[in-house]
């Protein structure tokens, strides 16, 4: 009954999360995922969000980031 509840602790192994689903890569992305930088913070997209929202991922991107 504990298990569902159960975490890990994991100081220095920051999870990726799809930014528009939530969805968890583990402790780094996969190359289909997506990866954009928007305002300096670097975003990942899960493979079905990338297709799905490529426009409006490449139009949030970062110029200053450039
Ligand atoms: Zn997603």
């Amino acid at each position: 009954m504990d298990e569902e509840t159960y975490h890990p602790p994991l100081p220095e192994a920051p999870h990726v999360y799809c930014a528009r689903c939530g969805t968890s890569a583990g402790t780094s992305a996969p190359p289909t995922w997506m990866c954009a930088v928007a305002q300096g913070v670097r975003q990942y997209f899960c493979e079905s969000c990338a297709r799905t929202h490529i426009r409006a991922i490449e139009s949030r991107l970062d110029p200053a980031s450039w």
